[in-house]
């Protein structure tokens, strides 16, 4: 979002209340304005100037950020209780990417004088940057301030077309034209909306260059508004007209780059990134990216004709078996359910540090998350990348792949909700233990009426009014789907689906497919939504309150009192299966009592709703086990597998049950998973293998794992044995 602000900060003398802006500096920003060339030399007369704010206008217009900051810095000891020179000092910072020293310098600014306009409209260009839901209310302030500050309604209107709601962005695009008819970026905003129409050319954008005809800064507005709509190679080719008419756009330069990479074109992505970086352009996305782009070497890439994955060295024996079965199992799956083919092999690229994953999310509005989809490359994390248990890496992984198939089968048309909405969708469809469960968040949104009508549903997730609001959409979204799907069948999800490629609008489809208006809908929606949740609604908080007792409970080992008090309270709230769940403490108190089965009993509700801690789980299985339940025990550790790799004991344990259950494929998966891990004991593993290799007549290699089980433990008993078996089928 730094590219579009960064000319944001031209204004003409004539406008509105006093600017903050010097007199000497807005001859130069008039100049500027215009594209006229001679405003680099107005710039350099001013670091001539006696006055250092005057003179930091000048460093600050010249690109030269240091020299800038030292005159602000000096312009404040000056004039200390003046908020002018703290705004300009603050849009510096913003123009240089530093956007929370910014806005430290804008509250400082309202602290001097509480309805200045200039630092107000500050605050609304840095909630704006990081998709924040106070950008309109700031813009909204700065204009009571100052009625004709055009800047916030530049904001308001892009905010809004980030919303994906064009009619109020065009009515605040033309409020800014209507105070200042050359109000660069509200031509833009509407520009870029003739161009997302697929209008081709827009006369908006001529009128742009007619005034400025270097303003590649309108061109880097459409790109912005192509990507955020996840329409990435259309975005690209914008930032390439940006960059003909402006070649020292680097932010422009920069962003194209990080795009490039998204998409998987990584030569020219490094050889623009890398300009933007030599000519100064240094934020953090070039940074990251480019040491992003020189960690792939320490990455492994499998190919095969459908897909690519790409894997950490460090991991990639673990994960290689248990990741593309996955992925090949998930585009069958879909290739079916969407009737599609996709005509592109799918590239997955899991990153163990996750910092690494997240240089991939720089600049993307709403959560971070686990994976993003970019067309046909999906980034995510790899299971190491977070603590064991914490999420389920399949379930990510079934996700982003429903976006691949929603994005190319709507020409990147279909809007966010819907897209989210159904990748959730599918996570609980692929199995009833994978989605996410009824959260705290969305419980609360429902008890306080804070979901979305279906019209708005984007806005949640691109501009959150509260703090889980991007989940709670997420939430919402997968609910709405698999309502549609409950009354209209799967095939009307479908269908919606390529209503949104041919560019209908949300209403719209919801009144073609569904026959009726998007009020309704909802009014039907939360009829069919209110009596599921009701019960653990209505409950919450006792539950919450409740649920420290019993915890209580079981740290005082008061195990029969927790027991009667999990029994009372496990069913208010029967999908909480994360950290401190009834399920977990009931069958601590259970085994202490030395009552297995009952425990056995909870872990099972525990991993059937979807439980997902692998201490909890392995203790199931073992329990399984203990019953004779063979079967059980390795689906168990199967799910296990879906949700973390790296536990030597689980693929043991699985490995040899597989043999007994005369599994030999999962028995060699899972001893080879042993032997990635560097184990305790390689000469059991190398062992297990053998002898799974021998049930599939493979005995060559059987004798291979017999031979290096024995260079392990030469002693070892088992081994020499099976060798002296495997000699005799020679
Ligand atoms: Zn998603």
């Amino acid at each position: 979002m730094k590219r579009l602000l960064s000319l944001l900060l031209l204004s003409l003398p004539a406008l509105g209340q006093a600017p903050a802006t010097p007199p000497d500096a807005l001859q130069c920003e008039a100049l500027r304005h215009k594209g006229d060339p001679t405003a680099r030399a107005c710039y350099q007369r001013l670091t001539r100037a006696l006055d250092p704010a005057v003179q930091a206008e000048g460093f600050w217009g010249m690109g030269d950020f240091r020299s800038a900051n030292d005159a602000f810095r000096a312009a404040l000891k000056l004039r200390d209780k003046d908020p002018a020179p703290r705004v300009r000092w603050g849009r510096m910072y913003l123009d240089h990417w530093q956007a929370s020293e910014a806005q430290d310098l804008f509250q400082e600014a309202i602290h001097i004088k509480e309805d200045y306009a200039p630092a107000l409209l500050g605050l609304a260009l840095v909630a704006g940057e990081q998709f924040e839901g106070q950008a309109i209310s700031f813009a909204e302030k700065a204009l009571k301030a100052d009625p004709k500050a055009y800047e916030a309604y530049e904001i308001i209107s892009r905010v809004h077309l980030e919303d994906g709601n064009p009619p109020k962005a065009v009515e605040a695009a033309h409020k800014a034209l209507d105070i200042y008819p050359e109000a660069l970026d509200a031509m833009a905003v509407l520009g870029t909306m003739d161009l997302l129409n697929d209008k081709g050319t827009s006369s908006w954008m001529t009128k742009v260059l007619e005034i400025n005809p270097h303003y590649g800064n309108a061109y880097a507005i459409a790109a912005h508004f192509f990507i955020i709509n996840r329409r990435y190679d259309e975005g690209i080719a914008q930032y390439r007209k940006a960059l003909e008419l402006d070649p020292g756009l680097n932010s422009a330069r920069s962003d194209m780059g990080v795009n490039m990479m998204r998409l998987g074109l990584e030569d020219e992505a490094r050889k623009q990134l890398e300009q933007a970086y030599t000519a100064g352009y240094q934020n953090p996305e070039t940074v990251n990216s480019l040491r992003l782009l020189d960690s792939y070497k320490n990455y492994d890439t499998f190919r095969t004709p459908t897909t690519i994955l790409r894997l950490s060295k460090k991991e990639s024996a673990l994960l290689n078996p248990y990741f593309q079965a996955e992925f090949d199992r998930a585009l069958a799956t879909y290739e079916k359910k969407y009737k599609y083919k996709l005509t592109r092999p799918v590239q997955i690229e899991a990153y163990p540090n996750h910092e690494d994953f997240a240089v991939r999310t720089l600049g993307m509005p709403g959560l971070g998350a686990l994976g993003v989809t970019f067309g046909f490359v999906v980034a995510m994390d790899s299971p190491s990348a977070r603590p064991p248990g914490q999420w389920h890496w399949a379930s990510t992984m079934w996700h982003e792949l429903s976006h691949v198939y929603a994005l190319e089968m709507t020409n990147h048309r279909v809007p966010r909700w819907f897209t989210e909405g159904l990748a959730v969708y599918e996570e609980t469809a692929a199995a009833p233990d994978w989605g996410d469960r009824l959260d705290p968040g969305a419980i609360n949104a429902i008890k306080g009426k804070k979901l979305l009508p279906v019209a708005d549903l984007d806005r949640g997730f691109m501009h959150p009014t509260y703090p889980e609001q991007v989940t709670v959409s997420y939430f919402q979204g997968g609910k709405i789907c698999s309502f549609i799907a409950q009354e209209w069948g799967y095939d009307r999800l479908i269908a919606m689906l390529h209503d949104f490629g041919d560019k209908l609008t949300t209403p719209e489809v919801i009144e073609k497919e569904l026959q009726m208006k998007p009020e309704e809908f909802d009014k039907k929606f939360m009829a069919w939504l209110e009596p599921q949740t009701q019960k653990t609604v209505e409950n919450f908080d006792e539950w919450r309150k409740r649920v420290r007792t019993l915890s209580g409970l079981i740290k005082d080992k008061k195990w029969d009192d927790a027991i009667k008090e999990g029994e009372a309270i496990r069913d208010m709230y029967t999908e909480y299966v994360e950290k401190g769940s009834v399920y977990e403490f009931l069958s601590q108190a259970w085994l202490a009592k030395g009552d297995k089965l009952k425990a056995m009993a909870e872990l099972e509700r525990y991993s059937k709703i979807g439980g997902r801690d692998p201490q909890t789980l392995k203790q199931l299985s073992e329990l399984l086990l203990e019953q004779g339940r063979k079967k059980d025990a390795a689906a168990v550790l199967e799910r296990l597998n879906l949700i973390y790799l790296a536990d030597e004991e689980a693929h043991s344990r699985l490995g040899a049950i597989s043999l007994d259950l005369g599994n030999a494929k999962v028995a060699a998966r899972e001893y080879q998973a042993v032997l990635t891990l560097k184990p305790t004991d390689p000469a059991a593993a190398h062992l297990g293998l053998a002898v799974a290799y021998k049930m599939e007549n493979r005995i060559n290699d059987a004798r291979e794992e017999v031979i290096s089980s024995l260079e392990a433990a030469p002693g070892y008993k088992p081994a020499q044995k099976l060798l002296l078996e495997l000699s005799g089928k020679e």
